[in-house]
């Protein structure tokens, strides 16, 4: 393990519970930020990844027997185990992916601590069995409860953007609910993934979590592996891959993907609070963001205004110091080519451009778009790029923000709040923000799910339970009687109860239904008698 151990407070030193990653593979070996070392990272084999799999197997009844209580009692001290480990958490994220230290205090350490917070306090209610309201008179005697099971060993895939937040928003609930989890996090990330399962060292028995690094085979032989469920967070292209794996073997997956956020401002918004918040939305981790602004259509009437402000704003940001230094050479090459597509169909850079060769420091960058039919309009661009575009309405906007394959978040900027309900209900998003945007993904009880080539998997509050666990229909039957009215055998009096109950259920009219249920008081116990 590369990371330490964690230990308790004033608890023995914890015993590692996962098997050492194997076989050397390459990961990146330096830092985004400064070029300096990072830790030596091992892969895992496609040996090690079956052999992981089938560890998790093993662990995964025992575990999911355990008492919910115990389970929330081990899991309740990754709390104290996240605030403890604060700093080291950022700094670590902020040398592999290159965000400032406040983005990976603020976006990776406290939300996670408000996870464990939300699902230790939630989760006896929401395993709790229902039961289900029977008619007596059609199903005399009988009780039907409905549990929630655990799915069994679960793949969990994530990305490199949010390498501890987004990792520990499924583990969380996931073993809460009784799963074994195989873990890969993405080989850019390795560092950041090796500490998120540390944080659990000690406090799981043997199996139930294990930790397997490597890139894209890796993955690959995960989510083709003995699993029940296949939780993954990163592209559109590899999420479809993983979606044909799992149809091979039959499995569920859950996919969140990439996105193309709309924020909608009208004229009437508080014009200081929308810039602000748009240049968050758009820079926050430099662009690297599922949910990062990276459409805006402003009413004309007050564009001029907007852009203006967003310029200013934008032009006093420090690229590298406020806003992250983008985490690989590939991202940057596709915001560069971005930038410059739409660059030579006319549109305008406002502010920022493009940073020094060999630099990852991409400057925010405002870019007034002169034609939508550019890929920094139509694809991904997971940079520091906020490109604005002009509309005569919000009906416009509506329609223009929805022509997008993508369908994750959107925002609308407005002082009416009734108008942005109204335009919240027309726009194709998971999830819509009035007069603010994006960050409600650290929000345990809100469902983060997007629609379209943004994936169907829901991270976040009671949903993303369907995500973790199955429901198991348990039915008794006290009904002493010989026989049910539906078994054999068929005879004309059974005819007659069936279409008699056709006719009491509606069929006929009220005349028709008093008639079916007269008949019926003399078919049934006809039919109960043998009939
Ligand atoms: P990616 O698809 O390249 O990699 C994601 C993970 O998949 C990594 O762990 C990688 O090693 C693994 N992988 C690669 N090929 C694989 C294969 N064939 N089979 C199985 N696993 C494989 O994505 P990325 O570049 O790491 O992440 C950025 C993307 O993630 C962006 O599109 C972003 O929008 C998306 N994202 C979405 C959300 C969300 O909540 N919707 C959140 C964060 C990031």
């Amino acid at each position: 393990m590369d990371s330490d151990s964690a230990s308790d407070e004033g608890g023995e030193e914890p015993k590692p519970t996962r098997a050492e990653p194997e076989a050397a593979s390459p990961f990146p070996a330096a830092s985004p930020l400064d070029g300096s070392a990072l830790s030596a990272v091992k892969a895992t084999g496609e040996e090690g990844v079956a052999a992981a799999v089938a560890r998790a197997r093993k662990a995964q009844p025992g575990w999911a027997g355990t008492d919910l209580r115990e389970r929330i009692d081990l899991l309740s001290k990754l709390k104290g185990r996240i605030l403890s480990r604060a700093e080291e958490i950022a700094d670590l994220v902020h040398r592999e992916c290159g965000k400032p230290v406040e983005e990976a205090a603020l976006a990776e350490v406290l939300p996670n601590a408000d996870l464990v917070d939300y699902w230790t306090a939630s989760i006896e209610e929401l395993l709790e069995p229902s039961t289900l309201e029977l008619d007596a008179l059609s199903y005399p005697g009988k009780v039907g409860v409905v549990h929630r099971e655990a799915r069994g060993v679960i793949a969990l895939i994530t990305p490199w953007n949010y390498p501890v937040a987004i990792p520990l928003r499924s583990l969380i609930p996931a073993l809460l609910a009784g799963n074994a989890v195989v873990f890969k996090p993405s080989e850019i990330t390795a560092r950041s993934g090796a500490l998120v399962a540390s944080l659990f060292d000690g406090l799981l028995p043997a199996g139930v979590l294990e930790l397997v690094q490597g890139g894209g085979d890796a993955g690959a032989a995960l989510a083709g592996s003995d699993v029940d469920l296949v939780v993954f967070t990163g592209s559109v292209a590899t999420g479809k891959r993983i979606a044909v794996a799992c149809a091979e073997r039959l499995v569920p997956c859950s996919l969140e993907l990439g996105g193309k956020d709309a924020a909608i401002v009208l004229a009437d918004c508080n014009l200081e609070r929308t810039a602000q918040g748009i240049v968050w939305g758009a820079f926050t981790n430099a662009g690297q963001n599922c949910a990062s602004i990276e459409r805006v259509y402003v009413e004309r009437a007050i564009a001029d205004k907007l852009t203006e402000r967003v310029v200013a704003i934008t032009k006093e940001l420090r690229p590298g110091v406020d806003t992250a230094v983008l985490t690989t050479q590939r991202q940057c090459d596709i915001v560069r080519r971005h930038v410059a597509a739409a660059l030579s169909s006319g549109s305008e850079v406002l502010a920022g451009g493009a940073p020094e060769e060999g630099s990852l420091a991409f400057p925010p960058t405002v870019v007034k778009i002169a034609s939508e039919d550019t890929p920094l309009m139509k694809d991904e661009t997971f940079g520091p790029i906020l490109p604005i575009v002009v509309v005569e309405s919000a009906d416009e906007a509506v329609a223009r923000a929805n022509d997008s394959r993508f369908g994750l978040t959107a925002s609308v900027w407005t002082k009416r709040i009734n108008k942005g309900h109204e335009i919240a209900k027309r726009l194709r998003a998971g999830v819509v923000t009035i007069n603010n945007h994006g960050f409600t993904a650290a929000l345990p009880g809100a469902p983060w799910t997007g629609t379209g080539e943004s994936g169907h998997g829901v991270t976040n509050g009671p949903h993303a339970l369907s995500e973790f666990t199955r429901p198991r229909f348990v039915l008794e039957d006290r009904n002493g009687g010989k026989r049910e009215l539906w078994w054999y055998p068929y005879t004309p009096v059974l005819r007659a109860v069936a279409f008699g109950m056709a006719k009491a259920r509606g069929g006929t009219g009220f005349f028709g239904r008093i008639a079916a249920v007269f008949s019926l008081l003399s078919a049934v116990p006809k039919r109960l008698m043998g009939g």
